[in-house]
């Protein structure tokens, strides 16, 4: 079965076309999507997966892209969906991406022509190192490239393409979700569930070719308010207990050497400071609180509420408090309930020649909070490096293999029902 696919060679080609609109989201804003432009791809995807068939494909109104890849199985199988989003990260350009390709790629560094200042080292990435005789697509260095998740966007185009034209392909019937500002923690909050009435999802967002994704950080976020002691600052001794003083001394005493992201990797949970405000009166820390397990997470705000406690100590009269509030979960709670949905990927990868990598995220993706909304949803490589900067970059034939693995993961499902 798998030799007698004639995969193409055409989703470069999609991936030049969507890279090129800029879809970058804003925190700031208040609507959905945040950015009106993430529209501009938004239709031009509609109106290509319309083109290739798909009766049903459309942008709604909150900039969500749907479509059906009708069943040519007459078995039972369970609907799944692949989905990317389509927004580009708010920390870097995405403005007039002008990309590059570096064929045939030789090893050694890639100096970007746009910014003599951007090369992107073999040394800061060694996954290069797999890529040699492989072609390399970057930006010219002014802008990020946007593969994330342009590449998944493209995979899954490319695929749905293919499963169109090969319909003596058997499967059933799979879904294509599109959603606008993931990059902004927001990626799934108008999506309709029972529209797209899929049983499982794979997100195409991951790194390196070969990679399953099915963990993800559990991630809380924790809030200290101090209450100081205010007075005339000619007038203060023995009296003023000051909030800002106060809030630099507990970050003063987080870890140095541990528990923060950068001393931590791996299976490595840690506790964050992302925000401080204050006046004399009154000051507020904030913190982003991440573990892979829960026992991790009560862990850190234990000792951060240890650590208040003890600089209070100091500030008799000053008073605080401590509000914890639940961000997301790790997906592994769900994704174990139904172990053939990463067993099928893995499967899937293996087909296409790859060595199949199980592996976990140290943040959160669509798919976490998909999967607690009832749709279990792990992580696929699309083959994207070097995320939210301007050495991102991505290989054509890591894009091509993550085509094939959606392609014989339709394959699967269909085999095995
Ligand atoms: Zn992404």
């Amino acid at each position: 079965m798998t030799s007698a696919l004639a995969f193409t060679h055409t989703v470069t080609e999609r991936f030049l076309r969507y890279v090129v609109i800029d879809t970058q989201s804003d925190p700031s804003s208040p609507t959905c999507p945040s950015t009106a432009k993430q529209k501009d791809l938004g239709r031009l995807l509609a109106a290509e997966l319309k083109a290739m068939g798909l009766a049903d494909a459309h942008l709604d109104e909150h900039g969500y892209v749907y479509a059906t890849i009708p069943a040519t199985s007459d078995k039972k199988v369970p609907v799944i969906c692949f989905c990317s989003h389509m927004d580009t990260s708010p920390d870097c350009s995405g403005t007039n991406v002008k990309p590059q390709i570096v064929r045939n790629y030789r090893g050694g560094d890639i100096a970007l022509p746009g910014d003599p200042a951007q090369v992107i080292r073999a040394t800061d990435y060694p996954e290069l190192n797999n890529q040699v005789g492989n072609d390399i697509i970057t930006t010219d260095g002014t802008t990020l490239l946007g593969a994330d998740n342009k590449a998944g966007l493209a995979e899954i185009m490319d695929a749905a393409h293919f499963l169109v034209r090969n319909p003596q392909i058997r499967h059933g019937t799979i879904k294509i979700l599109f959603t606008p500002d993931e990059e902004i923690g927001r990626g799934v909050d108008k999506v309709d569930l029972k529209k797209l009435g899929a049983d499982f999802a794979y997100t195409m967002d991951g790194e390196t070719a070969g990679t399953i994704e099915d963990e993800t950080f559990s991630a809380d976020g924790a809030t200290i308010t101090i209450e100081g002691v205010s007075t005339h600052p000619g007038f203060a001794k023995g009296k003023m207990e000051h909030a800002i003083k106060i809030a630099s001394a507990i970050v003063e005493r987080l870890p140095k050497d541990t528990c923060s992201p950068e001393t931590t990797e791996g299976k490595q949970g840690f506790l964050h400071p992302i925000g401080m405000s204050g006046a004399l009166e009154q000051a507020t820390l904030s913190f982003i609180v991440r573990d892979f397990t829960e026992a991790g997470l009560k862990e850190k705000e234990a000792l951060l509420e240890s650590i208040v406690k003890d600089v209070m100590k100091g500030f008799p009269r000053s008073t605080w408090r401590m509000e914890v509030k639940e961000q997301y979960r790790n997906m592994k709670q769900v994704i174990d309930r139904h172990p053939e949905i990463v067993d099928y990927a893995v499967e899937a990868i293996r087909r296409t020649g790859l060595k199949p990598v199980r592996s976990s995220i140290r943040g959160g993706t669509d798919g976490s909070r998909l999967s607690f909304m009832g749709l279990p949803c792990p992580n696929i490589f699309a083959g994207e490096h070097a995320f939210h900067s301007r050495l991102e970059w991505v290989s054509r034939q890591d894009m091509e293999k993550a085509v094939q693995t959606i392609v014989h993961l339709a394959i699967i499902w269909e085999e095995r029902a």
